[in-house]
């Protein structure tokens, strides 16, 4: 039976820049089952990457809480301190970026022996034994002793995965990990994903825009000026405001009239509030969000 492995409630995250408060993600809840593989998608600049920063504790929340639950361990991630989040993510999460970050100065296997040997979960031969076999699963254990500079892209990406890998977290976050490969790499870089959670129960949240790939989550959430506006589990929305969002922009009048009665009406369906009253206080709502 699948249970709840990270739970974010009302997660906020605020930036002060030169202009002004910016809120990059505004109260957003959501509840990540164990074993799924889910897609975060919206366009540049729509708070993918802060929603996963929050979830691996790399960045401060500014309200809220990001809870993850693995092997009967229960932790409030932003109530750590930074050492021991950063333990704490060591064992239980591991993190692929776009532009792979591998050490270049290190040869492969030792770019994955590094962090087994500094979470200190294995003996020094074992952890060399490990990262060999994690080279094998990602099929590049020809070259173990080559440095990242002589491998492709999509190499380098492959051994990125297995050392995210290296402490055997329950699960894996990924910030547009094919974004800067061709599409077929990316499909094969998306292929070894899906084996993680069908092979090894592995639950993955994966940032991206490429929306040719909702299909292929199990479940994909769509993110838009820092909130969620779509749920999906496969093809079957769980909720989805972004019909109704586009529909308002487009309907959208500065006049002082409701400018889509049609919109409205659906509006004064889903809500127990009267639309024309909302209306009167400055706009027309999606869902239950007024702007
Ligand atoms: P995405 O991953 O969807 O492209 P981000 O989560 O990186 O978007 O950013 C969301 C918004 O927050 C963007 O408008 C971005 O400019 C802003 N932002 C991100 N990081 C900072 C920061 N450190 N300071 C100020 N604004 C930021």
């Amino acid at each position: 039976m699948s249970s709840t492995i990270i739970e974010l409630n009302n997660v906020a995250k605020t930036y002060s820049t030169a202009a002004g408060e910016f809120a990059a993600l505004k109260e957003v809840n959501l509840k990540v089952d164990s074993g799924e593989f889910l897609g975060v998608v919206g366009k540049s600049g729509a708070g993918k990457s802060t929603l996963l920063n929050m979830i691996n504790g790399v960045d401060q929340l500014t309200s809220g809480e990001v809870i993850v639950r693995t092997n009967n361990d229960s932790v409030s991630v932003h109530e750590m301190d930074e050492n021991a989040r950063a333990h704490w993510r060591g064992r239980t999460m591991g993190v692929v970026y776009q532009s792979f970050q591998l050490l270049p100065m290190l040869t492969l296997i030792e770019n994955i022996t590094l962090p087994i040997d500094l979470a200190d979960n294995f003996r020094p031969r074992e952890s060399k034994e490990r990262a060999m076999q994690l080279l094998r699963l990602v099929e590049l254990e020809e070259h173990a002793y080559k440095l990242p500079a002589f491998i492709s892209g999509g190499q380098q990406q492959r051994v990125a995965i297995a050392r995210a890998l290296a402490n055997d977290p329950p699960i894996l976050v990924a910030d547009e990990p094919t974004g800067s490969l061709d599409s077929v790499t990316a499909d094969h870089i998306f292929e070894v994903f899906e084996h993680l959670v069908t092979d090894q129960g592995k639950t993955i949240v994966m940032v991206t825009h490429d929306t040719g790939l909702i299909s292929r989550f199990s479940r994909s959430l769509t993110i838009s000026d820092g909130e969620l506006v779509s749920d999906m589990d496969s093809n079957t929305p769980r909720f989805d405001k972004t019909m109704m969002r586009s529909e308002a922009a487009s309907n959208q009048t500065s006049s002082g009239s409701c400018p889509s009665s049609r919109f409205c009406a659906r509006i004064h369906d889903r809500t127990t509030r009267p639309h024309q009253t909302i209306y009167q206080r400055g706009g027309c709502l999606y869902g239950a969000q007024r702007y």
